[in-house]
């Protein structure tokens, strides 16, 4: 039964994993949330609808949120006798669109931080021992991210370098995690339609979604510590 963890999953990205890994019934799906609060409507219809949805609050700008976490998840776990195959780490801010290296507000700064970085590195940290040997660890990241990619682009300095961050520490998660046999890589979704990629965007949801799922279960040991695109192809760091 292979069992999958992510974060942000009541809209968004996060949402559409749940939808497209639920409706196969021999997938068990760990769907964590901030709160109660959140806009969980889809969300909770599908955990209605499905019986291998398990939602959990996770508040992943709160390490002690993360901590409380552990319990929950090893109690859904102990009813399979599984680990799990496959941490997502989706949830995540952008809201700096209109920054740049000379307006940095160190509260925005500290908050992108906290949510885009601290959190996935908590998450694995604290999930570590429930990763089965050859589970994958996504990072949702993004191409402005990346050195490369975002040369030339000046707004959402915020968020880059909270990406950048990111990437730095699937680097490291990879790097601690191979002994374990884990692997672990950072992910473009590309621009997808979903409050934080606006109207604009220009792939649609379910097109990510796929290609993602596609890109995580064609994965080898070696691929650990790349950075790949929702479409396959790799990006540069
Ligand atoms: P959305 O803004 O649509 O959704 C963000 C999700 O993250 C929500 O579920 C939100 O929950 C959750 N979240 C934010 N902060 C926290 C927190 N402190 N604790 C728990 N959950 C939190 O974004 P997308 O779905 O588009 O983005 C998902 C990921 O993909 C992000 O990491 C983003 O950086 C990345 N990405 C997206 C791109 C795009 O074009 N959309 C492009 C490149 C990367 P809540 O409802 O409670 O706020």
């Amino acid at each position: 039964m292979p069992t999958y963890f992510l974060t942000g999953a009541n809209r968004g990205i996060g949402l559409e994993f749940v939808r497209q890994l639920s409706s196969d019934p021999s997938n068990n799906i760990i769907a964590a949330v901030r709160s109660r609060r959140s806009e969980l409507a889809a969300l909770k219809a599908m955990a209605k609808s499905h019986r291998n949805v398990h939602l959990i609050e996770c508040d992943v700008s709160s390490p002690d949120s993360i901590a409380s976490l552990e319990f929950r998840v090893a109690e859904i776990l102990s009813r399979t006798g599984e680990n799990l195959n496959y941490l997502f780490n989706v949830a995540g801010i952008n809201s700096s669109s209109s920054d740049t290296s000379l307006s940095v507000d160190p509260v925005s700064l500290q908050n992108h931080m906290n949510t885009n970085v601290l959190g996935p590195a908590k998450i694995v940290e604290t999930l570590r021992q429930y990763l089965a040997r050859g589970a994958v660890v996504m990072n949702l990241s993004s191409g402005l991210g990346s050195m490369t990619v975002a040369t030339g682009v000046s707004k959402c300095c915020t968020y880059s370098i909270s990406k950048a961050a990111q990437n730095m520490l699937t680097l490291h998660q990879a790097r601690d995690l191979k002994r374990s046999h884990v692997i672990v890589i950072a992910m473009e979704p590309g621009w997808v339609k979903s409050d934080m990629g606006g109207k604009g965007a220009m792939v649609e949801p379910e097109i990510s979604i796929e290609g993602m799922l596609d890109v995580v279960k064609g994965l080898k040991r070696d691929d650990s510590g790349k950075f790949y695109s929702f479409n396959g192809s790799q990006i540069p760091w």
